[in-house]
């Protein structure tokens, strides 16, 4: 079964309200075996909702629209698209009094405004809104094409969603003789470009079919997206299992899970099953490297603290990095990183730790050392390792991706040990 989804709202389109709905609808219906060919944002007016919505019907006949139902006079999608179907708009009784209800509820006097809210075009079916006033509506035309209207408030609209819509929409589905769903499996690889990792997968990409595998490439590295379109449930996990499978084998040690997973919990996890403490020492990375390990639940088992050593003085007075060191190599070197990694050991009395030093620009950069230049060092035990990478993007993905390179250099080092 296909879709279309139109948000309406002129907020979504100058980017003061972000999209919540259409990515809510995306995934619960793609969950539900529904597929979403396509999806417009349009402003409030009637002519650009009537446009959309009639297109959309014409392509696929079935369209669900978010937006525009409320009671003020830039919410006209329902007026727009009982136009379109032809329709009436008549007052609905029931659903006046669900409204008079709530306001008498909250004790407050009902504005005359609101009875707007209790018109519903000739024919269409109610989808009540226990969550708000504006109702949902369903109308459909004679040839069994349909638009879904819901309101825009994002947990009355994600209410209305799986307690009337799904139900519907599956039960219509079934009739139609479907039997696939839409599933995917994602896994994440760190320390790789999107071009390195289809180097080493693209190959497997012709056995997939008709799964497909999408690369996302973000600052933590790239992920891998297998999408199994329409096929039986169990055949689509079974294809997905054995994909899931050939990319890790392909990918190896630049794999660290699947689905949402934090490389900090993976790192966490391989400390604690070791019984060891780690620590950090940061420069150009501010804290963030911290930062990631104590956004994890439970890191206090593993995690003890760390040095922000931003200044060179920090760095010696706290880790006990040598002047010689910083002299000679400079800040961001490999001397001075696998220092800053023995520091934070000897100081907070730990078997482990990392280090990031570098310069995350814009300024600060030299031919030598140009603005992405991180030295990075993972310590256990009595083994450091170091690596000097040059990272992409502005300070921001600089400083992420430092932190991220430390993390991925612990765990490689908890990993073969
Ligand atoms: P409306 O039903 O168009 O009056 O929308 C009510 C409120 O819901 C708006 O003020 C927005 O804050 C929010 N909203 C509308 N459409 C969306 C959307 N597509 N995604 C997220 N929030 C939305
Ligand atoms: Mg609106």
């Amino acid at each position: 079964m296909k879709l279309e989804v139109v948000t309406v709202g002129t907020e979504l389109l100058l980017g003061y309200t972000v999209d919540t709905n259409a990515i809510d609808i995306g995934k619960t219906l793609a969950a539900a075996g529904i597929e979403i060919v396509r999806r417009q944002s349009v402003a409030d007016r009637p002519e650009a909702v009537a446009a959309a919505v009639k297109d959309a019907l014409e392509r696929t006949g079935a369209v669900l629209t978010t937006g525009g139902l409320g009671p003020t006079k830039d919410d006209l999608t329902k007026n727009a698209v009982a136009r379109l179907m032809g329709r009436k708009l008549l007052l609905d009784e029931t659903v006046l009094k669900h409204l008079e209800e709530r306001f008498r509820k909250f004790k407050r006097p009902m504005p005359a405004l609101n009875r707007s809210q209790a018109e519903v075009p000739e024919g269409a079916t109610v989808l009540r809104n226990p969550r708000g006033t504006a109702p949902g509506l369903w109308i459909e035309d004679e040839q069994q094409r349909f638009v879904v209207m819901l309101p825009g408030v994002p947990h009355e609209m994600r209410g209305l969603l799986v307690e009337e819509v799904l139900p519907r929409l599956l039960a219509r589905a079934r009739d139609l003789g479907a039997v696939g769903v839409v599933r995917s499996r994602t896994v994440r690889t760190t320390g790789l470009a999107e071009s390195a990792v289809a180097e080493r997968v693209q190959h497997l990409e012709v056995g997939f079919a008709p799964l497909t595998l999408a690369y996302l490439p973000g600052t933590p590295g790239v992920d891998l997206r297998l999408t199994a379109w329409g096929l039986p449930a169990d055949e689509a996990d079974r294809r997905l299992t054995e994909g899931v499978s050939a990319l890790t084998a392909a990918l190896d040690t630049r794999c660290y899970g699947e689905e949402t997973t934090d490389l900090a919990a993976v790192v966490l996890d391989l400390l604690r099953s070791r019984k060891e403490r780690v620590a950090v020492a940061e420069s150009c990375t501010g804290g963030l490297l911290g930062g990631r390990l104590t956004a994890i639940p439970g890191s206090s088992d593993c995690f003890v603290g760390g040095v922000i050593a931003y200044a060179d003085a920090v760095k010696t007075a706290e880790l006990g990095v040598p002047r010689e060191i910083l002299d000679t190599f400079g800040a961001v070197s490999e001397e001075t990183v696998r220092s800053m990694a023995e520091g934070a050991t000897k100081r907070f009395d730990v078997a482990c730790s990392m280090a990031i030093t570098g310069i995350a620009g814009p300024g600060g950069g030299t031919p030598e050392k140009p603005v992405g230049t991180v030295w990075l060092a993972a310590r256990c035990g009595s083994v450091t390792q170091a690596i000097g990478r040059l990272m992409v993007g502005d300070r921001e993905e600089i400083r992420a991706r430092s932190a991220q390179a430390a993390l991925d250099l612990l765990r490689g080092l908890l990993t073969t040990r």
